[in-house]
């Protein structure tokens, strides 16, 4: 069946939220965040959808990222996979942004992705799943999340002040954010 994103597949007890779905908590439904054919394995109770195409799934040499956060929308932020001269990058998929869905973000149930993440942050996020149309992300380990962050008010680099929590240099604005365990520690250019 094709499908588009947004669409209702399930519930979390009929599928697992497989590639190109995700799981709303707050609604206990499984929806659709791609574009393309909808699969359902009813042995593995797992739902995928995938660009409909005759090229060879992608293989990618690389799975952790580093990326900046271009975009944020209600489910999902999009990042912008960016070549750091300290890490060995070397796969940027047709120069397309990745996305990261709110339920990958971390193991906690976000009710706003704007707390967890910010336009112009660089982000170590890992690859759980490339096609045609989608470069899919998760940060849901210590050493993903934000490596710096810019404050809101007047975007200066932020400090790490605890788990989770950033404060700015200069003005003393404090947010949350999923940072990555060597957050700050200077190792990204
Ligand atoms: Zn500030």
């Amino acid at each position: 069946m094709f499908t588009l994103p947004g669409e209702y597949i399930g519930t979390p007890e009929e599928y697992d939220s497989g590639f190109g779905t995700y799981k709303d908590t707050e609604k206990a439904e499984i929806r659709s965040s791609n574009t393309g054919e909808l699969k359902l394995d009813k042995e593995k109770h797992l739902a995928e959808i995938r660009a409909q195409t005759k090229i060879p799934k992608m293989q990618s040499p690389v799975t952790i990222i580093l990326g900046k956060v271009i975009k944020t929308r209600d489910q999902v932020i999009e990042i912008k996979p960016a070549p750091f001269e300290s890490q060995k990058f070397k796969f940027v998929p047709n120069e397309k942004s990745a996305i990261l869905h709110v339920s990958n973000i971390k193991d906690d149930y976000i009710e706003d992705i704007t707390t967890q993440y910010k336009i112009g942050d660089i982000v170590r996020a890992k690859i759980t799943g490339i096609d045609e149309t989608t470069v899919e992300l998760t940060t849901d380990q210590g050493n993903l999340g934000a490596v710096k962050a810019y404050c809101p008010k007047c975007r200066q680099p932020m400090k790490k002040i605890g788990r989770d929590k950033v404060k700015c240099r200069e003005c003393g604005e404090v947010t949350s954010r999923k940072t990555a365990k060597d957050y700050g520690q200077g190792n990204i250019k």
